[in-house]
C-alpha cells in the first residue's frame, strides 16, 4: 500500500508515545517486555497497513503484547490516528522500519507469533526477496521466533500463496492450518479478525487463503 506523501506525518511519528523511534528500537532487543506495561508473549504484524487487525487483536488478548510494523510513515499515520482513540491499551506499539532489518530490532527467541496479511506480491521473479512469505524472511522469522511460534499468512492472492506454502516446506516448517477459503471454512475462520484489505477483497468475492506454520513437530 502507497499513499501520497502526507505532509507532517514523520513529525506526527516522532512525537507519538506509541510509536519506538528507529533510534532507539535496536536498543530494546532482548528487552521488548521492559517497554511494556506488563511482561509477556509478544506478537507481531509485519505490513500492519492501517492498523485494524492489530488494534482489535490487542482489545481481544490483553494478555499478549503487539508490535504492528509498516515501513511506510503515510500508512502508519493512519494506524496511530486510530491508535490515539483507544489510548486505554497498554499492550500495542508500533514501529516503522523496514522487515529486512527485524534481527536488529527482536533477539533469538523473543517473538511468539508473527502475522502477514496481505503482503505486497512483488510478482516479477527479481523481487521474490523482498515477498514476505519468502524463505529470506522466513529465515528471519526462524531467527526471532520462541520454538513453538507461529506465522499465520492470509491473502486473496492465490499465486502468492501458492509460492507461500512451497517457500514454508522448502524450508522444513510444518504446516499446522491451510484453508483456500477462509470465511467458508468454519473451524479457521473462527476468532478470524478482520484485517482493511480482507475486507475489501472478499467483499469483492475473492476468497480468502490462510496458511498456519510452525517448526515445531507433532504439535
Ligand atoms: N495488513 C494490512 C495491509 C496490507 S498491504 C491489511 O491486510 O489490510 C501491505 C502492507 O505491508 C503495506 O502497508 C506495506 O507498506 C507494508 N510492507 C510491505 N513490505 C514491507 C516490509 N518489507 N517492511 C515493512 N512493511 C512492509
Amino acid at each position: 500500500m502507497r499513499l501520497r506523501n502526507i505532509p507532517g506525518s514523520r513529525e506526527a511519528i516522532a512525537a507519538s508515545e506509541f510509536v519506538i523511534s528507529e533510534e532507539i528500537m535496536r536498543d530494546q532487543k532482548g528487552h521488548w517486555d521492559t517497554v511494556f506495561m506488563h511482561a509477556q508473549p509478544l506478537y507481531l504484524e509485519i505490513g500492519m497497513g492501517k492498523g485494524r487487525f492489530i488494534m482489535e487483536m490487542a482489545a481481544k488478548y490483553p494478555d499478549r503484547n503487539f508490535i504492528g510494523i509498516e515501513k511506510y510513515s503515510s500508512v502508519l499515520i493512519r494506524a496511530l490516528e486510530k491508535r490515539q482513540q483507544q489510548e486505554d491499551l497498554t499492550n500495542l506499539l508500533f514501529l516503522r522500519m523496514e522487515a529486512e532489518d527485524l534481527t536488529d530490532v527482536f533477539a533469538p527467541g523473543e517473538v511468539a507469533g508473527i502475522y502477514l496479511n496481505f503482503s505486497d506480491p512483488w510478482p516479477k521473479d527479481r523481487h521474490a526477496k523482498r515477498r514476505l512469505p519468502g524463505r529470506e524472511f522466513l529465515a528471519r522469522y526462524d531467527e526471532i521466533l520462541t520454538p513453538d511460534g507461529r506465522v499465520e499468512f492470509k491473502t486473496d492472492n492465490r499465486e502468492l500463496f501458492d509460492f507461500a506454502l512451497e517457500e514454508a516446506r522448502i524450508s522444513g516448517w510444518q504446516l499446522e492450518g491451510c484453508t483456500y477459503d477462509l470465511h467458508a471454512d468454519e473451524e479457521m475462520v473462527r476468532g478470524n479478525i478482520m484485517t482493511e484489505y480482507e475486507e475489501r477483497f472478499s467483499s469483492k468475492g475473492n476468497p480468502i487463503c490462510k496458511m498456519i506454520i510452525s517448526r515445531s513437530k507433532g504439535v
